[in-house]
């Protein structure tokens, strides 16, 4: 039997605080707090059952980033799960706002989530639950590091299948990730630095945390089914019609993906992220392409302008 003698251990508080919570401010249950203040009861369905839908927003240069789409999708998120909580469209924006101007910020990861929540009465029934929300930000965080968006990712197909859109629509974010941090031990065991999955019929669907795409010919392509409609994958879509490049969403396969001029990844954690090796084949000879560095270019510009993106007001 377990020995429960013995000293109790002592939590280091200020260890706690630096491992787990990176600087920042939340907001939940009405009020802001430090990041390492906020948490959510075990019973509350989005922990018990990933039911749950969130998004996330960046700002640079203490300017969001497309904030009304990621609005949008988050609207969209809670509608479909029949979720109700008690902000509106500008409440909510206030409240993000408050959350990354507090913290001070200039270049954040700002998250929105609406949980299930639970049932004051313990019923199974989640038409009973008050639905919670919780807003955060953090320090800015990217999929690549500084020498991978320099040098390019190594990327792992991986067998796992995203979960099919009958079940979860993409379309609502979500945190149904076990396919995804499956392809992602499978891209490590491998060697890779992170993974695609496939959708239900075997072609390439998406990655932790992120879309893809290709170019071939100079014309693009990103997988249309079973994934999340990225802000970034649509962002590349709008940059792509301004310099009047082609971009489609289409079936891609697995020889395809290896066989492209170029590949890149896109999400709201780290932008446009170039990708020169899939499995064992390098892509553009291991090096970043020109059309990936050029929407690279084109994207980060874009974070300044006004049409893009709105200013944080600060203190
Ligand atoms: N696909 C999945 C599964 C994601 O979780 C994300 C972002 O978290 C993305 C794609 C990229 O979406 P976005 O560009 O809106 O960040």
């Amino acid at each position: 039997m377990t020995q429960l003698s013995g000293p109790v251990p002592t939590v280091d508080e200020h260890h706690l605080d630096r491992r787990f919570y990176p600087h920042g401010i939340a907001f939940m249950d009405g009020q802001y707090l430090a990041m390492s203040e906020a948490k959510i009861s075990v019973l509350d369905w989005g922990f018990l059952h990933s039911d749950a839908t969130y998004d996330t927003v960046h700002v640079w240069n203490g300017r969001f980033f497309r904030l009304d789409l990621h609005l949008d999708r988050f609207w969209g998120g809670m509608k479909r799960l029949r979720m109700k909580q008690p902000y509106d469209r500008e409440q909510v924006a206030s409240i993000l706002n408050n959350c990354v101007a507090l913290s001070g910020h200039k270049a954040a990861y700002v998250e929105m989530i609406c949980t299930r929540g639970s049932s004051p009465t313990f019923s199974r029934d989640p038409r009973q639950a008050e639905n919670r929300f919780i807003a955060f930000a953090v320090p800015f965080g990217s999929v690549a590091n500084e020498e991978q968006l320099e040098k390019g990712l190594r990327v792992a197909i991986s067998e796992t299948v995203r979960i099919p859109p009958k079940s979860v629509d993409p379309a609502i974010k979500n945190y149904h990730w076990l396919d995804l941090v499956k392809g992602l031990f499978d891209a490590y065991d491998r060697g890779a630095e992170t993974a695609l999955i496939l959708d239900t019929n075997g072609h390439v669907a998406e990655g932790p945390g992120f879309n893809v795409f290709l170019v071939r010919d100079g014309a693009l392509r990103t997988p249309a089914f079973g994934v999340l409609p990225g802000i970034t994958r649509r962002t590349v879509f709008d940059l792509c019609a301004e310099i009047g490049l082609s971009a489609t969403a289409t079936d891609i396969s697995r020889a395809e993906i290896k066989d492209a001029d170029e590949v890149f990844i896109t999400s709201t954690a780290g932008g446009i992220m170039p990708v020169t090796h899939i499995d064992d084949v390098a892509i553009a000879k291991g090096q970043v392409g020109p059309i990936t560095r050029r929407l690279m270019d084109l994207y980060w510009q874009k974070h300044d302008d006004p049409v893009w993106s709105t200013a944080v007001i600060y203190p």
